[in-house]
């Protein structure tokens, strides 16, 4: 066995890094050592384990987008377009309680005898608002993008299909076999806010873009946020964002907002 008479002499002779155990080096930084035998270099204490090492951390930034309103159209509207049933127009813009929001729609469709299939096949014919699908492309040139939403994977995949299947953190739908929307199952209370919380945590530097009130905790938790193509009552109340209205002055508000792309 080695004793620490024997690693005193080992260091002595330079070759502090390994003790010997019946005749066979070990390293003495290795599994199974509690103890050090010299001078650690900085790789051989995080081995260790040694959580005092002084490791240089970075930070990326990381770009979130709203889905609908900022990059597709408003899959609610679209509907009630077709349907005929004007009370379905209604959105975050103009009732921000969320869940208030969700049961007045989810009544509203049994009322009329619509389901699930009915709305995905008027999704099916949308397709993403004009510049958006570009303007995603450029934006994931330059940063990490995630599409933070309040909508459902069930209502937004032929869509992102069109985008190219950018990443989406939104909720679920529950259905019943019939087709009918039974409930609607939140991901977490204000989830965009988490979301970009949560990244924060990682070490993001998070640059956010959305364009009505549920975004507006989304972009106040960001580093930096942007309105976009908001309407004017939230342009007016939240003044601390800058607010525009095309693709290409997203851009400039995006490059001016990072820390390492130059507008
Ligand atoms: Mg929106």
């Amino acid at each position: 066995m080695c004793d620490k008479s024997t690693i005193k002499g080992l260091r002595a002779k330079g070759m502090w890094s390994y003790i010997l155990i019946a005749g066979k080096k070990h390293d003495a930084f290795g599994g199974g050592f509690s103890y050090h035998t010299g001078p650690l270099k900085p790789e051989r204490l995080f081995a260790a384990g040694n959580t005092e090492y002084d490791y240089q951390e970075i930070t990326v930034e990381l770009a979130c987008l709203d889905l609908e309103g900022v990059l597709i159209p408003e899959i609610w509207i679209a509907f009630a377009e077709k349907t005929g049933i004007e009370e379905l127009r209604a959105t975050t813009r103009d009732i921000p309680d969320y869940d208030v929001l969700m049961k007045q729609r989810l009544r509203l469709l049994d009322e009329h005898g619509y389901g699930l299939p009915q709305i995905q096949e008027v999704i099916g014919e949308l397709d993403p608002l004009p510049g958006a699908s570009e303007f995603l492309d450029w934006l994931r040139e330059r940063f990490q993008v995630v599409i933070l939403s309040d909508t459902f994977y069930e209502f937004a995949m032929p869509l992102m299909a069109k985008l190219g299947f950018p990443t989406l953190l939104c909720h679920k739908l529950e259905v019943a076999d019939n087709g009918q929307i039974t409930n609607y199952l939140l991901r977490q209370r204000d989830p965009k806010r988490q979301s970009v919380r949560a990244f924060q945590l990682l070490n993001y530097r998070v640059i956010a873009a959305g364009d009505s009130y549920n975004d507006t905790t989304m972009l106040s938790q960001a580093e930096a946020g942007i309105l976009f193509h908001a309407p004017q009552n939230v342009i007016e109340e939240f003044p601390q964002f800058p607010a525009v209205h095309t693709f290409d002055d997203l851009k400039q508000q995006f490059l001016k907002a990072s820390s390492v792309h130059n507008a």
